[in-house]
Parts: C-alpha cells; structure tokens; sequence
C-alpha cells in the first residue's frame, strides 16, 4: 500500500473575505495549498464556500510579502532586524507622547485580524499609551449599523442566525448585494426561494442577482431609503397592522415614535423616493402577511450622511411589526470583512471598551484599570476619521496602523494621504507593503491568516477558532505577538503565551464573553454572543428582553438627511460596491492566480441608455472626475444600472480606486464616509 505522506495536513480554518465566515478544512504540502474542503459541521457555511473562499489564497506565498521590518531611509525603505525597529518604535512613541501628550497618538486595527489582536490593540492604546484614539475599519462600512440597533434593541449584531434567515417568510434586503458580497448566505435564501417559497423583496439602486430572483423589486433615489422605510411603517400602523400586543409589552416609545412618522405620507414617499405609491402598499401587506419578516441590510444603507439613521428605521419597523425575538424574524446588518463583528465587540473603538461598555462609565473604567494595573483615559478618543483632521490640524502626530490599507479605501483618498506626509511618526503593519505602507517610518511584516492562531466573529456574533496552517513566512509575526513586542518595548511586561490566554483575560473583563474559552471552541465548535458563564450562548436575541435595564426597547424618531448636492456638471451618480471575486483593495485577491484569471481588473458598470447617449462602447475608456479627484476606467454597458447612474467597484487600488473620486463627508452620527454619495462628470479618454 501506498505510504501516508507526512507532509500533507489538513487544518481547521476560517475565511477571511467576509462576514459570512465560512469555516472548512486547509489541505497542504508543505507551503503548497492542495484543497479547500468545507464540511458538512461547519456552522454557517455547511459544505459551501464561495470562489474567494475555494480559491483566494495563494497571497500567502507570494513573493510580494513582507519579511522583514523596513525602516524609512529618505525615499526608501531599508530591511532591519526586530529589535532595531522595535527601538525605534519605542525611542519615537515615547518622544511623541512626552511632548505632545497621549492624545497625539493614534491606533487603528483591522476587521480582518482576530478578536484577541483588537483586544490586545485597544489595551495598548489605552493602558500602555493612554489614549482612546483607537478605531478599525468597520467605521468605513457597518459602525451605523451598530448605532442603529444600540439605540432601540440594545446590542450591535445581527438578532439572529444565518440559518434561520431561510426559515423566515419574508426576507428584504436593502442596500445589499447580497449575492456578490455574501455569497454563501445568499444561497440559503436562493434555497428557501425554491423549497419552501420564500418571499423577498430587494430595495437597491442596482438591479444585481438577488434584485433578479425577488419577487419585489423597486428603486428608490439614492440616499432616500429612510422615506420609504418610514412610509411603510407608519401605514402598517395606520392600517392597524401593527403588532399591538408587542408594542405593549416589549416595546418604550411608541407614541412619540408615531407622531414623528406624520410627515411620512405614502404621496410624500411617493415624490421624494420615485416608488410608486402601489409599490408601498404592496410592501407594508406583504410584511403583514408573513408571519416572520428579517431585513438584511449593508453598505448601501449605512454609506450616507444619514446611515445610523436608515439602520434605526430598519429596526423601527421590525418592532412594529413585532419581528424580533423568533427565529426569522429580525434585523441582520451583513457584516463586511470577517471580523468586523469582532473588532468593534473587542474594544477596537474610541468610546467604547470590549462588550461595549463605555470608556466613560467610572465603574467600567475602575474594572479595567484593577485588572490592568494602569489608569485609563476617561474622554472618548478619535474615531479614524476625525484622526485624518487632526492630523491636518497638527494635533495628532504618530499613528499606529495594522491591516487596514487606509490610503486606499479611506474615503477622499488624496486629502487622506497628504495627512499621512505631515505624521511625525507612522508605523503600519501589514502582509505587502501596502500604498499605505509607502508612507510610513516603519513597516512591520505581519501573518496573515493562515499563519496564526485565534478567533473571528461573524456577522451572526459567531465565535469561531482559526487554526495555524503555516508557519510564519520569513520574520513575519502574528500581529497579536507584534503588538505585544511593541508594548513590551514600551515596558508593558505583557506575557501571553498563547491568544487563549488573551480571550482568558477579555471574558474575564466582558460580561458578553463570560462563558467564553478556547476548549469550548475547540474544532467546528462555536459560541454566538452574548455567553453566559456556564456556556449557554444566544442563537437568537432577546428571548428574555431587550438588553436595557426594564427589558424594552425603544422606537426611536429619525429624520431624513437629505443626500450630498453637487453642481449641475457633476451629472453621473457613482454608485460603488463589491465585485464576487475580489475583495476590497485586492492586496490579496490580485496576488491570488484562481481570482484574477477569473476577473484580471474592475470596469465601469454603464447603463444602455448612458452608453447611447454618450457614445460609448464595452472598454471605451474613460475619466470620471468628482470635485475631489478622478479615476480612469473601461466600460462596461450592462442593464444592471440604469440612467445615468454607473458602478465602480471598490476593487482597484490605482488609477481607478474610487476613493478618489470620494468626499470627506460622513454620517452625522458615527463618522461613517458617505462612499455612496458621489457624483462625477465623465469623458471618453480612448474609444475602443
Ligand atoms: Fe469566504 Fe464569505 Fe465566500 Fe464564505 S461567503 S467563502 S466567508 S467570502
């Protein structure tokens, strides 16, 4: 018989291209990536992966990874050992700090790395430096999805589990292309459409796959999505289809809630969304109809002047029409990379510690000052876009920053980066040498995800184990023993051995992960928060209550912001989103050969009517122009888009990077850029 070859494992791990967070088995020789193999006990995925998930990885070994620190010579980098840019690192934040104060000093960390690495960049932040000043990237797509649940159920995640979006009746999506950005859960609606006849209806200004398949499908004017979710529930309640006993119950509010709804007349919706006032009524039956609705949502929602308050909407008319606190009913904000979930549940925010409780809560700071053995910062820090302003005002003078290409998917990308030129000090942290990197003093090499070992969360508040597959390639490090080198130069004495042992402390100090332990999690297991000491943990939210202190929640009044205007010439709307098979930037995915044989660049989504208009064909080139910047593309005419509406896909970190073409403005309440809300002029550069 053939002789087992020892060289070739198989590893539990879990995908990092987003908040689905498909687990399934690596298969390896040596370096060399064999197979992708779900299984059967992988809890959100089963033995389904998408095509990033299948065949996204080969990044890993690419020759364009980071694997030694680099320190800035002039306008170069220089390869030097850890100890030496340690020291320096030390050496400057120690200057830095002493001259200007903590609250010079900026953090930011990544939705792609693991719980126990946020946890471990927050407790820097604040109890090594002394400064709140720390965020990740989920302020860039879902923080006002948070802020929206916060404020009327009480926590900020998803109210129930990815499976049992196919046992509701009725799923609407608003705002979410759900197909191309969470592929896998998109099938388990595709399924529940077949077998058991699912409803669903799709709000977008983009006609993508799930908007083909639904049975309702209707574009409202962009940045109008509060008018029509606000219309809809004040007919429901003038019809009487509300859920009365619950409101009763369960819900504070719902007078004042009422009365803020009178503007919402359907003709007013009618006018200021473009949605048939048929269309309306039709919504608000079907919702009465089915017994259980759930309303997924993303970044079509939350990228506005007024995204936290479209979530709030979203969640107002769940609790009118008593949608909570059962399987398939209830608010799923889609969660965009792995672990946005779990950067923000792990205290990777300036206002909030691990579990979200407040830096400004005297009885929160004492527990972690006692656990700690230092004194915290009691003002709520800069979020990562008020970072970039005082930046530019001269108040915040070195920023640490791992995982996160900001200088790309930051909105406004040339005022973001003449920030970064006036930083006295930057260290990034990354797998490549990132265009963020560029601008750093000191690039530390990091691991990605299949060389270390910890958690993610996904957008189900799902805790699961990644296992390590490889070793580190080169002098890359796991990020979480990065951060506690750089404290440890500090003089932090931090000595975990293990990120068990820093999930240990964190359910120590967070009621939500009390119950939580790496042996729970051993394997396929996985835990959804919040977990009670004992292990029980919460498929489904607020069975018992609504996490306030009486058990009710709360309607909550919310007004339309009315979206950016632009001068007339500014003509073409530039409406912007995922590609399937790319993932953001595409640091990885373009460094993978099984994705960009598939889809070797991004194009511009450009309407029949447009293209006949304007003369252009498929791969004219052109340029897009905003007032604060513009991008070069090819074209791309497709029925998706309609008017002189276009798609560029976030994909593209060069001439075509659509943060270019983006402004500073952001929602009113979390900092959130406005992505979505962009116009540009258009010219033909080449005809094709
Ligand atoms: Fe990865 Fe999401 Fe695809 Fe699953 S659906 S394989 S988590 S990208």
């Amino acid at each position: 018989s053939a002789m087992r070859d020892e060289r070739i494992k198989k590893t539990k791990t879990v995908c990092t291209y987003c908040g689905v967070g498909c687990s399934f088995d690596v298969w390896t020789k040596d370096r060399e990536i064999l197979k992708v193999e779900p299984q059967m006990k992988a809890p959100a995925n089963n033995i389904s992966t998408c095509v990033k998930g299948k065949f996204g990885w080969s990044f890993v070994n690419s020759e364009e990874r980071l694997t030694k620190p680099l320190i800035r010579e002039g306008d170069s980098f220089r390869e030097a050992e850890w100890e030496e840019a340690l020291a320096l690192i030390a050496k400057r934040f120690t200057d830095i700090s002493k001259k200007y104060g903590p609250e010079s000093m900026g953090f930011i960390t990544s939705s792609k790395c693991t719980n126990e690495e946020s946890y471990l960049m927050q407790k820097l932040a604040r109890s090594v430096i002394g400064s709140n000043n720390v965020d990740n990237c989920s302020r860039y797509c879902q923080t006002p999805a948070t802020v929206g649940l916060l404020r009327t159920v009480g926590y900020g995640g998803d109210s129930g589990s990815i499976k049992d979006i196919a046992m509701s009746e009725l799923v609407i999506m608003v705002g979410s292309n759900t197909s191309e950005s969470h592929p896998v859960l998109s099938t388990r609606i595709k399924r529940a459409q077949k077998l058991h006849g699912q409803k669903t209806i799709v709000a977008d200004i983009r006609k993508h796959e799930m908007a083909d398949r639904a049975d309702l499908f209707f574009r409202p004017k962009p940045g109008s999505d509060i008018v029509w979710l606000s219309a809809v529930t004040k007919y429901i309640i003038d019809m009487g289809w509300a859920d009365e006993d619950f409101i009763r119950e369960k819900v504070n509010g719902y007078d004042e809630f009422t009365a803020s709804l009178q503007g919402f007349t359907l003709g007013y919706a009618e006018d200021q969304t473009g949605i048939p006032r048929e269309t309306l009524i039709q919504i608000a039956t079907m919702i009465y109809e089915a017994k259980t609705t759930c309303i997924l949502w993303a970044m079509g929602v939350t990228q506005h002047l007024g995204g936290s308050d479209t979530s709030t909407a979203i969640s107002n008319l769940l609790l009118v029409t008593g949608n909570h606190a059962k399987p398939g009913a209830g608010a799923y904000p889609l969660r965009g990379h792995n672990n946005v979930q779990g950067a923000s549940d792990f205290g990777s925010a300036p206002a909030n510690m691990p579990g979200y409780e407040r830096v400004d809560d005297p009885l929160v700071r004492l527990k972690y000052e006692k656990a700690w053995g230092t004194s915290l910062p009691e003002k709520p820090g800069l979020n990562n876009h008020e970072m970039v302003e005082a930046i530019h005002e001269g108040k915040l003078k070195a920023m640490y920053l791992k995982g996160e290409d900001m200088g790309i998917v930051d909105s406004n990308l040339n005022h973001v980066h003449s920030a970064f030129e006036k930083l006295d000090f930057f260290v990034v942290q990354d797998i490549f040498l990132t265009r963020t990197a560029e601008f750093a003093d000191v690039v530390l090499p990091a691991s990605p995800s299949f060389e270390k070992e910890g958690t993610f969360t996904n957008t189900e508040r799902r805790i699961q184990r990644l296992y390590q597959v490889f070793e580190p390639l080169g002098d890359s490090k796991p990020d979480w023993q990065i951060i506690m080198a750089v404290a440890n130069s500090l003089g932090a004495g931090w000595n975990y051995e293990h990120p068990s042992k820093i999930m240990e402390e964190a359910a120590k100090l967070s009621p939500i992960y009390a119950g939580v332990t790496y042996e729970r999690l051993e394997g396929y297991n996985s835990l959804q928060w919040p977990v009670a000491p004992d292990g029980t943990d919460s498929p489904v939210l607020y069975t018992e209550g609504f996490n306030f202190p009486d058990g009710k929640a709360i309607l909550y009044p919310v007004k339309w912001s009315i979206p950016l205007q632009f001068p007339e010439e500014y003509d073409i709307h530039v409406n912007n989103g995922r590609l399937l098979e790319h993932f953001h930037e595409g640091n990885m995915t373009y460094k993978s050969k099984g994705i960009t044989s598939k889809t070797p660049k991004v194009f511009l989504e450009v309407s029949p009517e447009l293209a006949a208009e304007r003369g252009l064909r498929d791969g004219t080139l052109v340029r897009l122009t905003s007032p604060f910047g513009s991008v070069k593309v090819e074209c791309l005419i497709t029925d998706r888009v309609q008017g002189k509406e276009v798609y560029l896909p976030m994909n593209d970190s060069g001439d075509a990077a659509i943060n270019l073409l983006t402004s500073s403005e952001a929602d009113k309440d979390t900092d959130t850029p406005a992505y979505k809300e962009i116009n540009a002029k258009m010219e033909i550069l080449r005809q094709e």
